[in-house]
């Protein structure tokens, strides 16, 4: 019988916060002792049982050959009041599918490795810092540059603080070669369950394309100004943030909004001086992100114009990540032979995955979130949902390192 929701239930109590859900940021009390708890299940499933400079734990089933890996996992990290399944499935899940081949005794020809990755929340010192020293995208020394946002502590203090405490065994960086990883997680978004879908076949983690448009005009008084001698930055802003609804909505599968406005003074017998406004737009496609960016700033550069103001931007942009098309395939053929419903959809939440992408061929199962609610205390996914989605880890696990 499947374990994976006594295993899910009993991490998460660990760091359960009196004001509801899970806080367990990185390498905090409760996270440590999460770690050991996932240690010692490690070491119960035979796993050799790894930590890395980075306190990215790493458990390895070995196969019959030394290498390539198939790798899986996810964080035990939270947001603060977080739910028990963010990250908690992947890592728990995967554990679960060690525990299913030890019973059933199958032998496969590469080794698995289950990883927890640190502060993948980024929550106690920067997003993603244990996939990106695992992926070899930080060095050792960079590790000492970030402090934690609740020890106030540097990163290595912190890890010694881990290191004296656990079980596994310490190695400067995880050596083995990466052919395959694959990340079981829940959605975090609406989209399965009104599709009425069971499984979610992740086909790459979104960009962002990030716009800080800011317009200078004259800031004067509300009443005595007549309205042809204004030069209200208000006015080009407000076309700027219909402009975004308008562009992206012309794009299938984009997402636009404008979350930020930033007026100075703010005041409302004021004309305002300066207004930012805040983009955020997110694709697979980076031509659609760089389309809805041209025509946006084309509404705010004719906006501006007619109102004779100033108009300047900053910009941000991270690339999308496209999942690996074999690894989709099998995820998408794995489902199948197992009588699941599922759909291709793209990740709009950050993942671990999408690091690993620069040194393996990545892909990501999903499972339908409750209302699409996550990063709370309310975050729930149907048991029933949670066991489909092992399930389907296993086979695909089984279909990669076989
Ligand atoms: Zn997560």
């Amino acid at each position: 019988m499947s374990q994976i929701r006594r295993y899910l239930e009993a991490l998460g109590e660990i760091g359960k916060d009196p004001r509801g859900g899970v806080s367990r940021p990185s390498m905090s009390t409760p996270d440590l002792e999460a770690r050991e708890f996932v240690v010692s299940l490690m070491k119960e499933l035979h796993l050799k049982t790894f930590y890395d400079l980075a306190g990215n734990l790493i458990g390895v089933r070995e196969g019959e050959s030394d290498g390539p890996f198939v790798t899986t996992g996810s964080h035990i990290d939270s947001v603060m009041n977080g739910g028990i399944f963010d990250g908690a499935l992947g890592v728990m899940g995967a554990l679960e599918v060690v525990r299913e081949l030890n019973e059933d005794m199958v032998r496969t020809r590469r080794p698995i490795a289950v990883i927890v990755f640190t502060d993948e929340e980024g929550n106690a010192y920067t997003p993603f810092l244990g996939s990106k020293y695992f992926a070899g995208l930080l060095r050792p020394t960079d590790l000492e540059g970030f402090r934690g946002l609740y020890s106030g502590n540097p990163f290595p203090k912190d890890f010694e603080e881990f290191s004296k405490r656990t079980k596994a065994t310490r190695i400067d960086r995880f050596v083995g070669n990466v052919a395959h990883h694959v990340e079981l997680h829940v959605e975090q978004g609406p989209v399965l369950e009104s599709m009425g879908k069971e499984i979610g076949v992740v086909t790459g983690i979104v960009g962002v394309q990030r716009l800080w448009i800011t317009f200078k005009g004259r800031q004067s008084h509300a009443g005595t100004t007549p309205m042809n001698m204004r030069r209200d930055p208000m006015i080009p802003a407000a076309r700027t943030i219909l402009a975004v609804r308008r562009e992206t909505k012309k794009v299938e599968e984009a997402v636009g909004t404008v979350g930020l406005l930033d007026v100075t003074p703010n005041v409302m017998n004021v004309i305002s001086g300066q207004v930012t406004v805040g983009v955020d737009i997110r694709s697979l496609e980076a031509e659609d992100m760089k389309a809805i960016k041209e025509a946006v700033l084309n509404e705010a550069t004719e906006a501006a114009a007619e109102e004779k103001v100033q108009v300047g931007y900053k910009e941000l942009f991270e690339e999308p990540v496209k999942c690996s098309e074999e690894v989709v395939s099998k995820i998408e053929s794995s489902a199948k032979k197992l009588g699941l419903s599922y759909m291709r959809m793209p990740s709009r939440a950050l993942h671990d995955t999408q690091v690993m992408a620069s040194v393996a061929k990545v892909g990501m199962i999903f499972v339908p979130s409750k209302g699409g609610v996550s990063h709370a205390p309310d975050e729930y996914t149907d048991w029933e949902q949670v066991e489909k989605g092992v399930k389907l880890l296993k086979e695909v696990i089984m279909e990669l390192s076989d």
